[in-house]
Protein backbone atom coordinates (compact mmCIF):
# COMPACT_ATOMS: atom_id res chain seq x y z
CA UNK A 1 0.00 0.00 0.00
CA UNK A 2 2.81 2.26 0.86
CA UNK A 3 6.43 2.32 -0.27
CA UNK A 4 9.23 4.49 -0.02
CA UNK A 5 12.15 3.57 -1.54
CA UNK A 6 15.88 5.36 -0.63
CA UNK A 7 13.82 8.95 0.66
CA UNK A 8 16.28 11.25 2.03
CA UNK A 9 14.86 14.95 3.48
CA UNK A 10 16.71 17.71 4.24
CA UNK A 11 16.34 21.06 6.39
CA UNK A 12 18.40 23.58 4.97
CA UNK A 13 21.60 21.57 5.32
CA UNK A 14 20.73 18.97 7.53
CA UNK A 15 19.93 15.61 7.08
CA UNK A 16 16.49 14.77 8.79
CA UNK A 17 16.07 11.35 6.90
CA UNK A 18 18.50 9.33 4.88
CA UNK A 19 17.94 6.54 3.20
CA UNK A 20 14.48 5.60 4.62
CA UNK A 21 12.86 2.32 2.80
CA UNK A 22 9.92 1.10 4.20
CA UNK A 23 7.25 -0.71 3.48
CA UNK A 24 3.59 -0.99 5.02
CA UNK A 25 0.84 -3.35 3.45
CA UNK A 26 -3.27 -3.00 3.21
CA UNK A 27 -4.27 -4.09 6.44
CA UNK A 28 -1.53 -3.49 8.97
CA UNK A 29 -0.84 -1.95 11.69
CA UNK A 30 3.12 -0.65 12.00
CA UNK A 31 4.67 0.93 14.86
CA UNK A 32 7.86 3.03 14.05
CA UNK A 33 9.86 3.52 17.23
CA UNK A 34 12.47 6.15 17.72
CA UNK A 35 13.78 8.86 20.35
CA UNK A 36 12.87 12.19 20.45
CA UNK A 37 14.46 13.51 17.16
CA UNK A 38 14.92 10.37 15.70
CA UNK A 39 12.91 11.30 12.72
CA UNK A 40 9.52 10.19 12.88
CA UNK A 41 7.52 12.93 12.34
CA UNK A 42 9.96 14.64 9.71
CA UNK A 43 8.83 11.06 8.07
CA UNK A 44 5.14 11.40 8.39
CA UNK A 45 5.38 14.73 7.05
CA UNK A 46 7.42 13.78 4.18
CA UNK A 47 4.77 11.43 3.68
CA UNK A 48 1.83 13.42 4.07
CA UNK A 49 3.43 16.48 1.71
CA UNK A 50 4.17 18.88 4.47
CA UNK A 51 7.95 18.80 3.51
CA UNK A 52 9.55 17.32 0.07
CA UNK A 53 11.73 14.59 -0.41
CA UNK A 54 15.58 15.84 -1.33
CA UNK A 55 15.94 11.88 -2.89
CA UNK A 56 13.49 8.75 -3.05
CA UNK A 57 10.47 7.99 -4.23
CA UNK A 58 7.25 7.83 -1.79
CA UNK A 59 4.41 5.47 -3.58
CA UNK A 60 1.02 5.03 -2.20
CA UNK A 61 -1.25 2.26 -4.40
CA UNK A 62 1.70 2.53 -6.75
CA UNK A 63 1.07 6.47 -7.08
CA UNK A 64 4.06 8.64 -6.58
CA UNK A 65 3.74 11.34 -3.61
CA UNK A 66 6.93 13.21 -4.09
CA UNK A 67 5.12 15.89 -5.72
CA UNK A 68 1.97 16.00 -4.99
CA UNK A 69 -0.22 18.66 -2.96
CA UNK A 70 -0.39 17.84 0.94
CA UNK A 71 -3.97 18.32 0.23
CA UNK A 72 -4.21 15.70 -2.74
CA UNK A 73 -2.63 13.68 -0.65
CA UNK A 74 -5.31 13.76 1.86
CA UNK A 75 -8.17 13.34 -0.70
CA UNK A 76 -6.22 10.10 -1.99
CA UNK A 77 -6.23 8.69 1.83
CA UNK A 78 -3.17 9.59 3.60
CA UNK A 79 -4.35 11.05 6.51
CA UNK A 80 -1.79 12.26 9.50
CA UNK A 81 -2.83 13.07 12.88
CA UNK A 82 -0.14 15.42 13.98
CA UNK A 83 1.68 15.42 17.40
CA UNK A 84 0.35 17.68 20.01
CA UNK A 85 -3.41 17.24 18.37
CA UNK A 86 -3.53 20.71 17.04
CA UNK A 87 -7.13 21.41 17.62
CA UNK A 88 -9.00 24.48 16.90
CA UNK A 89 -9.58 25.03 20.62
CA UNK A 90 -12.21 27.91 20.67
CA UNK A 91 -14.04 25.98 18.16
CA UNK A 92 -16.67 23.12 19.44
CA UNK A 93 -16.12 19.68 19.38
CA UNK A 94 -18.57 19.22 16.69
CA UNK A 95 -16.89 21.98 14.64
CA UNK A 96 -13.81 21.01 14.63
CA UNK A 97 -14.80 17.28 13.37
CA UNK A 98 -17.04 18.96 10.68
CA UNK A 99 -13.31 20.25 9.76
CA UNK A 100 -12.02 17.09 9.24
CA UNK A 101 -14.55 15.88 5.93
CA UNK A 102 -13.69 18.90 4.36
CA UNK A 103 -11.57 16.96 1.70
CA UNK A 104 -15.07 15.09 0.65
CA UNK A 105 -17.33 18.49 1.36
CA UNK A 106 -19.42 17.97 -1.86
CA UNK A 107 -20.79 14.42 -0.31
CA UNK A 108 -22.52 15.82 2.38
CA UNK A 109 -24.44 12.06 3.09
CA UNK A 110 -20.91 10.41 3.27
CA UNK A 111 -19.88 12.76 5.85
CA UNK A 112 -23.02 12.30 8.06
CA UNK A 113 -22.81 8.88 7.99
CA UNK A 114 -18.49 8.95 8.79
CA UNK A 115 -19.50 11.23 11.32
CA UNK A 116 -21.70 8.75 12.97
CA UNK A 117 -19.20 6.09 12.96
CA UNK A 118 -16.81 8.53 14.59
CA UNK A 119 -19.36 9.14 17.34
CA UNK A 120 -19.99 5.49 17.78
CA UNK A 121 -16.46 5.00 18.12
CA UNK A 122 -16.09 7.75 20.98
CA UNK A 123 -19.58 8.51 22.60
CA UNK A 124 -17.99 10.79 24.75
CA UNK A 125 -17.99 13.17 22.01
CA UNK A 126 -21.51 13.11 21.22
CA UNK A 127 -21.98 14.27 24.37
CA UNK A 128 -19.66 17.12 24.51
CA UNK A 129 -20.56 17.89 20.78
CA UNK A 130 -21.31 21.84 21.63
CA UNK A 131 -18.46 22.57 23.82
CA UNK A 132 -14.92 24.22 22.82
CA UNK A 133 -12.87 21.77 22.10
CA UNK A 134 -9.78 23.31 24.52
CA UNK A 135 -12.25 22.51 27.55
CA UNK A 136 -12.07 18.94 27.21
CA UNK A 137 -9.61 16.56 29.06
CA UNK A 138 -6.31 16.00 27.12
CA UNK A 139 -7.85 11.56 26.57
CA UNK A 140 -10.91 13.27 25.43
CA UNK A 141 -9.22 15.95 22.89
CA UNK A 142 -6.96 12.98 21.66
CA UNK A 143 -10.25 11.47 20.55
CA UNK A 144 -11.03 14.38 18.78
CA UNK A 145 -8.32 14.85 17.09
CA UNK A 146 -8.03 10.95 15.98
CA UNK A 147 -11.80 11.57 15.02
CA UNK A 148 -10.86 14.46 12.71
CA UNK A 149 -8.50 12.44 10.91
CA UNK A 150 -11.25 9.77 10.48
CA UNK A 151 -13.30 12.72 8.93
CA UNK A 152 -11.05 12.58 6.04
CA UNK A 153 -11.76 8.89 5.08
CA UNK A 154 -8.16 7.39 5.58
CA UNK A 155 -7.32 4.15 3.86
CA UNK A 156 -4.27 4.71 5.39
CA UNK A 157 -3.76 6.46 9.02
CA UNK A 158 -0.46 8.21 10.74
CA UNK A 159 -1.02 8.25 14.19
CA UNK A 160 2.27 10.96 15.77
CA UNK A 161 2.74 9.84 19.23
CA UNK A 162 -0.82 9.84 20.29
CA UNK A 163 -0.28 8.65 23.68
CA UNK A 164 1.78 11.74 24.94
CA UNK A 165 1.06 13.66 27.85
CA UNK A 166 -2.19 11.34 28.68
CA UNK A 167 -2.53 8.95 32.02
CA UNK A 168 -1.48 5.60 32.02
CA UNK A 169 -5.30 4.67 31.59
CA UNK A 170 -5.97 6.80 29.16
CA UNK A 171 -3.23 5.77 27.17
CA UNK A 172 -4.38 1.96 27.53
CA UNK A 173 -8.06 3.19 26.15
CA UNK A 174 -6.46 4.70 22.95
CA UNK A 175 -4.11 2.08 22.22
CA UNK A 176 -7.34 -0.30 22.15
CA UNK A 177 -9.03 1.98 20.48
CA UNK A 178 -6.48 2.42 17.66
CA UNK A 179 -6.14 -1.34 17.34
CA UNK A 180 -10.07 -1.48 16.96
CA UNK A 181 -9.56 1.37 14.14
CA UNK A 182 -7.38 -0.92 12.54
CA UNK A 183 -9.77 -3.84 13.26
CA UNK A 184 -12.28 -2.53 11.19
CA UNK A 185 -10.29 -1.73 7.94
CA UNK A 186 -7.51 1.09 8.23
CA UNK A 187 -4.35 0.63 7.80
CA UNK A 188 -2.20 2.69 10.44
CA UNK A 189 1.38 3.70 10.95
CA UNK A 190 1.54 4.78 14.13
CA UNK A 191 4.82 6.72 16.09
CA UNK A 192 5.26 5.95 19.78
CA UNK A 193 7.74 6.14 22.40
CA UNK A 194 5.49 4.12 24.37
CA UNK A 195 7.54 0.83 22.81
CA UNK A 196 5.98 -1.45 24.50
CA UNK A 197 2.44 -0.64 24.45
CA UNK A 198 2.88 0.02 20.74
CA UNK A 199 4.32 -3.48 19.99
CA UNK A 200 1.38 -5.18 22.21
CA UNK A 201 -1.22 -3.87 19.30
CA UNK A 202 1.00 -3.91 16.03
CA UNK A 203 1.58 -6.46 13.38
CA UNK A 204 5.66 -5.42 12.54
CA UNK A 205 7.88 -2.34 13.32
CA UNK A 206 10.45 -0.19 12.61
CA UNK A 207 13.27 1.53 14.25
CA UNK A 208 14.64 4.58 13.94
CA UNK A 209 17.38 6.55 15.03
CA UNK A 210 19.28 9.60 14.11
CA UNK A 211 17.28 9.74 10.68
CA UNK A 212 17.45 6.06 9.32
CA UNK A 213 16.09 3.12 9.57
CA UNK A 214 18.28 0.39 11.82
CA UNK A 215 15.61 -1.92 12.28
CA UNK A 216 12.60 -4.01 11.56
CA UNK A 217 10.62 -7.35 12.60
CA UNK A 218 6.99 -8.61 13.34
CA UNK A 219 5.96 -8.36 16.53
CA UNK A 220 6.55 -11.32 18.21
CA UNK A 221 10.64 -10.67 17.17
CA UNK A 222 10.74 -7.19 18.68
CA UNK A 223 8.92 -7.63 21.88
CA UNK A 224 11.22 -10.81 22.15
CA UNK A 225 14.40 -8.57 20.90
CA UNK A 226 16.48 -7.85 23.89
CA UNK A 227 18.15 -4.17 22.34
CA UNK A 228 14.74 -3.49 21.92
CA UNK A 229 13.84 -4.27 25.49
CA UNK A 230 16.91 -2.13 26.83
CA UNK A 231 16.51 0.29 24.57
CA UNK A 232 12.63 1.31 24.81
CA UNK A 233 11.20 -1.09 27.20
CA UNK A 234 13.60 -0.84 29.94
CA UNK A 235 12.50 -4.42 31.20
P1 LIG B 1 9.80 14.16 18.31
O1 LIG B 1 9.06 13.01 18.81
O2 LIG B 1 10.54 14.93 19.35
O3 LIG B 1 9.00 15.05 17.40
P2 LIG B 1 10.89 12.96 15.98
O4 LIG B 1 11.45 11.57 15.99
O5 LIG B 1 9.54 13.13 15.44
O6 LIG B 1 10.98 13.55 17.42
P3 LIG B 1 11.66 15.04 14.14
O7 LIG B 1 10.74 16.04 14.75
O8 LIG B 1 11.29 14.46 12.85
O9 LIG B 1 11.93 13.84 15.18
O10 LIG B 1 13.11 15.69 14.04
C1 LIG B 1 14.20 15.03 13.41
C2 LIG B 1 15.39 15.96 13.40
O11 LIG B 1 15.14 17.05 12.51
C3 LIG B 1 15.71 16.59 14.76
O12 LIG B 1 17.10 16.67 14.87
C4 LIG B 1 15.08 17.96 14.69
O13 LIG B 1 15.78 18.88 15.49
C5 LIG B 1 15.24 18.29 13.21
N1 LIG B 1 14.16 19.15 12.70
C6 LIG B 1 12.84 18.89 12.77
N2 LIG B 1 12.11 19.87 12.19
C7 LIG B 1 13.01 20.79 11.75
C8 LIG B 1 12.90 22.03 11.06
N3 LIG B 1 11.72 22.53 10.69
N4 LIG B 1 14.05 22.69 10.78
C9 LIG B 1 15.26 22.19 11.12
N5 LIG B 1 15.43 21.02 11.77
C10 LIG B 1 14.33 20.32 12.08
Amino acid sequence: MLQLDNVDVCYGSFKALSNISLTVETGELVVLLGANGAGKTTLFNGISGLVKPEAGDIRFEGKKLNDMKASAIVASGVVQCAEGRKLFPQMTVHQNLVMGGYVHRRDRQGNRKRLNDVLALFPILADKAEQPAGSLSGGQQQMVAIGRALMSRPRLLMLDEPSLGLAPLVVKQMFETIKQINSLGTTVLLAEQNAYAALKIAHRAYVMENGRLVMEGDQEAMLGNEQIRKAYIGA
